[in-house]
């Protein structure tokens, strides 16, 4: 049985997920924005929390802890780098860890740049990645304190993972990512084809998360900066990739 994936919104715009072994009955959540949606979606289920993975420091991922350790036994991880600003950790983690989740493994990747410190979990069985404000949809985390090498090497860990990969964000930005990448991208026929199906989605109230590495790939205008056609039409052919994003990072800033 492959682990379920349950995706929570939470406050205005983020996601918390669930994912959930039957055989053993383990669960774990992946961030912790807000206690009542995920509390009545273990409860919906009869699950018992486990363990919670934070992916960084900021309160929309991380300000529900208190009240889920109120309410569970969970144990909670994050990142090492990060301990001093997440709530007590039961474990600390480092890019190369894995944690047990039921019979698979996460394995953890330093995804640095919206924040120093903020890590990835990556299922390869269940070809799973939690990527919170690193890789979103359509999109990427603003670099509150990373530079945007440091955040374009992070993404290219990400891009190197299986197309097949969910990649699971922590927000519900696409409508604003796609129509800033049109900006960038207009005539790209997969990224016109993923606005259309957004707003169908966005129409009938559905997230718009998870979604495939691949379609990232063919769409998301901060993994396309290392390609040359895309450099051209941002005025800088003779860019490194780095500084392709760097410039494509910039005018979202401003869009
Ligand atoms: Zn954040
Ligand atoms: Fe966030």
């Amino acid at each position: 049985m492959p682990l379920e994936l349950v995706t929570i919104p939470c406050l205005t715009d983020n996601y918390a997920y669930l994912l959930h072994d039957d055989a053993s009955g383990h669960t774990t959540l992946i961030d912790a924005p807000e206690a009542a949606p995920i509390l009545a979606a273990l409860a919906a289920r009869g699950w018992r929390l486990d363990q919670i993975l934070l992916t960084h420091h900021h309160s929309d991922h991380i300000q529900a802890v208190p009240a889920l350790l109120a309410a569970t036994s969970a144990t909670v991880l994050g990142a090492q780098a990060d301990a001093h600003r997440l709530p007590p950790l039961t474990r600390a983690l480092a890019e190369g860890d894995s944690v047990a989740i039921g019979p698979e493994r996460a394995h953890v990747i330093d995804v640095s740049g919206h924040t120093v410190g903020h890590i990835a979990f990556h299922l390869p069985q269940s070809a799973l990645a939690f990527t919170a404000d690193s890789l979103m949809a359509g999109g990427c985390g603003r670099l509150f304190e990373g530079s945007p090498a440091l955040m374009w090497s992070s993404l290219q860990k990400l891009a190197a993972l299986p197309g097949e990969t969910l990649i699971c964000s922590g927000h519900e930005y696409t409508t604003s990512n796609l129509a800033f990448a049109a900006s960038i991208e207009p005539d790209n026929p997969a990224l016109q084809a993923r606005i259309a199906s957004v707003a169908r989605a966005r129409a009938e109230n559905r997230p718009t998360v998870p979604a495939h590495l691949s379609v990232e790939l063919a769409t998301n205008p901060f993994l396309r900066a290392r390609l040359p056609h895309i450099k051209a039409m941002i005025g800088l052919d003779r860019a490194t990739d780095a500084e392709a994003f760097a410039e494509i990072r910039a005018r979202k800033d401003k869009f």
